[in-house]
């Protein structure tokens, strides 16, 4: 498994190459403890896929509708704590039936729970978003308009793609534009007007333009690729990694795989900026089992503006998804690498820390750079 993918670093590396000492895995850039007056900061956090399978809808159900709140109820101040909290949402909200997995439409409910626990920004370009067809899509993004959600990655028309594709948000003075394509939508289509951002380099490279006639402080692709279970990124995503780095995107963020792939911070070698690409977040959360499925990681990206934006830190966390087959509560819940004790079972403190374990030797030997927070 590893010399494939050291190969393909070493393609990569003939772009960039990596400064960053593995062992220390923090990523500070100055010494600055206080920052100064002209110095200013924004905080991202990104998170993978959020599923929605039928054994959750289940769970879910109540007398009166559909009950999420224990799902984020451990990492909300760490959502919270971001200045823009990016979440990738694989279902639909495309009204009853409610359904699992082929073809997801999951009640309102969970998207008032996501928003409800600080996620501000909602992805929509991934396999799924076409579950329910043109109606599901609709009514999805109708829904994320009519709660004044920041959303992109699709559209009900060219004029809504104008405006939010890129996305466009600005804190500190500091200006981010965000672009999300997906490699897929499970071979269903949507006619005109509605559009969904599939990953075409042409088409790619004309929304970067674009973005860059608006001058952002910083470009952050979120791109749903790769392949299913696979731990390691493949070809195809290397290379597209390494195209979108040559044509300006500062931060590459993916998903889909439902495994966590390894993070690499490199170093372009014109501007000397430091760039993440993460290359899957894994699941969030969802009713997955297999190997490598049950968990998945929040990324917290830190940017600093001086004279221009530089990254100051790329840190993430482990989370681990309590089924209630296993934990023995009542509903799903997420379970952060933390510093407290959260008195699971035997049975679910074995899987938990198997996770933890597995992915941390992993992690250990692939990543380049980004290094474990705890949550508080
Ligand atoms: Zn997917």
């Amino acid at each position: 498994m590893k010399t494939p993918f050291l190969l393909l670093l070493l393609v990569s590396a003939s772009l960039y190459s990596c400064t960053f000492n593995s062992k220390s895995n923090k990523i500070q850039i100055g010494k600055t403890e206080e920052l100064k007056d002209s110095v200013q900061e924004i905080k991202l956090l990104f998170v993978g896929d959020v599923m929605q399978h039928k054994t959750q809808l289940n769970y879910a159900k109540t007398d009166s509708g559909y009950n999420y709140s224990s799902y984020f109820k451990h990492i909300r101040e760490d959502i919270q704590s971001a200045d823009f909290s990016l979440i990738n949402f694989e279902t639909t909200l495309g009204g009853k039936p409610y359904s699992g997995y082929p073809l997801f439409s999951s009640p309102d409910e969970l998207l008032l729970e996501v928003l409800d626990s600080g996620f501000n920004i909602i992805l929509t370009a991934n396999n799924h978003i076409l579950d329910r067809g043109k109606k599901g899509l609709r009514r999805t993004l109708s829904l994320l308009d009519s709660l004044r959600i920041q959303h992109t990655g699709s559209f009900q028309s060219q004029e809504e793609r104008e405006n939010r594709n890129p996305l466009w948000v600005e804190k500190n003075g500091i200006k981010i534009a965000f672009l999300n394509y997906t490699y897929g939508t499970n071979g269903l289509t949507v006619d005109s007007p509605f559009i969904v951002n599939y990953i075409d380099k042409q088409i790619i490279e004309k929304d970067i333009l674009k973005a860059y006639k608006n001058k952002p402080d910083a470009l952050i692709m979120l791109i749903h690729w790769g392949e299913e279970y696979e731990m390691l990124p493949n070809k195809k995503q290397v290379e597209l990694a390494n195209w979108l780095f040559s044509k300006g995107v500062h931060h590459i963020i993916g998903s889909h795989p439902h495994v966590i792939q390894p993070i690499q911070i490199v170093t372009d070698s014109l501007s000397n900026q430091k760039k993440v690409v993460a290359y899957s977040l894994g699941n969030f959360i969802s009713n997955m089992s297999r190997k490598g499925t049950d968990g998945g990681m929040m990324l917290k990206l830190t940017l600093q503006k001086d004279s221009i934006t530089q990254l100051k830190s790329c840190e993430y966390n482990l989370v681990w998804t309590g089924r209630p087959i296993i934990t023995g509560e009542n509903n799903y819940i997420l379970y952060p690498s933390s510093t407290k004790d959260y008195q699971l079972n035997n049975q679910a403190n074995t899987l938990r820390n198997n996770f933890l374990n597995t992915t941390r030797k992993f992690l250990n030997d692939y990543n380049q750079g980004a290094r474990e927070y705890l949550v508080q």
